[in-house]
């Protein structure tokens, strides 16, 4: 009987091509096929890196059907390498339900790590790295996203964020407004580029920097957000959290973040909440 291939997960360079490491490098020269999102972009990639392979397009849109052709290669002997445009495959990448349908094959997976942005920037944020929390992207539509970040006002591992170019100023107000302007930041971009830059500060600065400093939304960059405090914030401040919640959110979701910001209970958070948002009696007539 044949020996089933393997499937290589191989981390493939976020800007610098030389963090291409030597193994992936040798792995993609021997592999039968290289599964890529992108094939245009990642044809440049190996015709940058003086190698010829046949490629295949795995993304989000073919996944499950190619994910089965895949397979049957694999347990027909061939070994595979699945790419990314950039990064570590899986890592808000493609790659998924093709890693589900090998495993259930039976068929041995292997990592050939490397490059990954969120790593990268938590590296230099100057946050806490001990413990942390990639969220990815955030959702985007304003009223999605700010719920979000509400339902994370109180996680206290530092927080990693992906986010697209043309959103970055409004992710960075909403995180702002929401976890509260003092919070500690890190907006790391173009890593690994000749552009490469780090913005660290507040919240409240970094969301002002967005909008003043065009730079700032230019490229491919990750945020880093620091956890919640441990302690909890005076509670005193209750109602002028919820002042700045309810500005975005319904009563409920703002009082259950408020709380968590500030220590507060859910209830009372809840009853000052409707309290806040109950309209002034007009007694002016
Ligand atoms: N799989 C990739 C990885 O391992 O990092 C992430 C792919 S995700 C579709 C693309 C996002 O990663 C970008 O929107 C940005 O947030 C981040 N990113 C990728 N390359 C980057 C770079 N060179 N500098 C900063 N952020 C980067």
């Amino acid at each position: 009987m044949t020996e089933p291939g393997v499937l290589y997960v191989v981390a493939t360079p976020i800007g610098n091509l030389g963090d291409l490491s030597a193994r992936a490098r040798e792995v993609l020269a021997r592999a039968s096929v290289i599964a890529a999102e992108d094939t245009r972009h990642s044809g440049r990639l190996l015709q940058e890196l003086g190698l010829e392979r046949p490629l295949l397009s795995l993304h989000e849109h073919n996944e499950r059907a190619r994910a089965a052709e895949l397979v049957e290669r694999l347990r027909s002997g061939q070994d595979v390498a699945l790419i990314s445009d950039a990064g570590t495959p899986l890592v808000s990448d493609p790659g998924y339900q093709l890693l589900q349908a090998a495993l259930a094959a039976g068929v041995t997976v292997s990592p050939v790590p490397g490059p990954c942005a969120a790593i990268a920037a938590l590296s230099v944020a100057g946050l806490p790295g001990d413990r942390f929390c990639f969220e990815g992207f955030l959702p985007q539509r304003a009223a999605a996203r700010r719920r979000r970040i509400a339902e994370l006002a109180g996680e206290t591992r530092t927080l990693i964020l992906y986010e697209a170019p043309h959103r970055i100023a409004a992710s960075l107000a909403d995180l702002a407004a929401v976890l509260g302007a003092g919070r500690h930041a890190c907006v790391a971009r173009e890593l690994t580029k000749q552009f490469e830059s780090f913005y660290r500060g507040s919240l409240g600065e970094l969301a002002e920097l967005a909008v003043g400093d065009a730079n700032l939304r230019r490229g491919e960059s990750v945020i880093i957000v620091a956890g919640a405090a441990a302690e909890p914030v005076d509670p005193a401040g209750l109602d002028a959290t919820l002042g700045v919640l309810l500005r975005y959110l319904p009563p409920s979701v703002a009082a259950q973040a408020a709380a968590e910001i500030t220590g507060s209970s859910r209830n009372e958070a809840y009853a000052r909440a409707l309290a806040l948002a109950a309209p002034v009696p007009d007694d002016s007539a």
